[in-house]
């Protein structure tokens, strides 16, 4: 058996973390899934980041703190009003909150990720930062609005080491906010000291090849510490359900070209939702979920879609994956 020579050429530069193009990227996309090339592909990407993160499966913590029909609209998100799915504002108590923080620790959560919607108040998110700074010693990453270099200072200030923040798909067209926008955020991270961590998400079949491996270029550009593949949910009543979905399997061949783009700048490789396909093409790193969640019509997604921690771990397990290792990532 041989593979075909351009794809055996550039997963040789990629297994010594040389960097591919994006033309070698889209090449890497278009492969069929049940070729020989793409099991090559899957197989590189599992290699490099074996090399890299060792046998590490990290969980980042998700807390969705707040529940409204949020006015920015994005298309793909259940919290806009044009899914009509939630119709009351609800703000989780700081007493849950804190009881989730601290059951993340005692399970061993590698990081406490803190999500708002659009509007929730910044210097709400502060408190709740300075609150959980004081119970647990799992690191905090921010996952909210667009922010100055001030809000950037204060977020570190309040005790958080990093934040979550993506150029979506589709952004500007699906979404009210300007690329260039979310951008300069990302840019204010670099220069406060803020690590930036990132997801290509949220992935539909009608997005072309091209986008997709722009905003991976744009995430090793900018170093962020991990950047996988999150494919779009189409809960019940999506205004993007006429689009469909991408499988697993396309979402593993995603995972794993990103892992091939990212080279040696990565400290973990994510995709959501969790599942096994992805952690034998590079990823390592999954998302357990309670609070709101934008893929979710139940109010607190841990008793709907959201895996509890120790699922993730199990997943983990079943994949060869240790998460009781520690991270790589803070
Ligand atoms: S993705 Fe964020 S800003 Fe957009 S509608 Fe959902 S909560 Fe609002």
């Amino acid at each position: 058996m041989k593979l075909k020579n351009n794809i055996e050429d550039i997963l040789k530069k990629a297994a010594d973390f040389g960097d591919i193009t994006r033309q070698d990227a889209m090449d890497l996309l278009a492969l069929p899934l049940d070729s020989l090339e793409s099991y090559a592909l899957t197989q590189t990407a599992n290699a490099m980041s074996r090399q890299t993160f060792g046998d590490k499966g990290e969980n980042h913590f998700h807390i969705g703190l707040n529940v409204e029909p949020c006015p920015f609209n994005c298309l793909f998100c259940s919290l806009t009003p044009k899914a009509g799915v939630f119709t009351e504002k609800v703000e989780f108590s700081e007493e849950q909150i804190k009881a989730w923080a601290l059951s993340a620790e005692k399970d061993g959560a590698d990081g406490l990720n803190l999500m708002t919607t659009g509007t929730y108040g910044f210097d709400r998110l502060l408190d709740i930062g300075r609150m959980l700074k004081e119970i647990v010693s799992t690191p905090l990453v921010a996952n909210t609005r667009d922010i100055t270099h001030k809000e950037g200072l204060a977020l570190l200030d309040a005790g958080f080491v990093g934040a979550y923040h993506a150029v979506r798909l589709g952004e500007g067209r699906d979404t009210p906010f300007k690329r260039e926008k979310r951008i300069a955020t990302i840019q204010v991270f670099s220069d406060v000291g803020l690590r930036w961590m990132n997801c290509v998400e949220p992935v539909g079949p009608e997005h072309s090849h091209e986008e997709i491996v722009d905003l991976m270029f744009l995430a090793k550009e900018n170093r962020a510490t991990y950047s996988g593949i999150m494919r779009r949910i189409n809960f019940p009543g999506s205004p993007m359900e006429k689009f469909g979905m991408i499988t697993e399997r396309e979402m593993a061949r995603m995972v794993a070209v990103s892992r091939l783009v990212m080279a040696d700048v990565p400290k973990a490789h994510c995709t959501h939702e969790p599942h096994t396909a992805s952690l034998m093409a590079g990823a390592n790193l999954f998302f357990p979920e309670v609070g709101s969640s934008p893929r979710d019509r139940e109010v607190e997604t841990g008793k709907g879609r959201g895996n509890d921690i120790n699922k993730c771990k199990a997943i983990h397990w079943e994949m060869g994956l240790n998460s009781d290792l520690p991270s790589n990532c803070f």
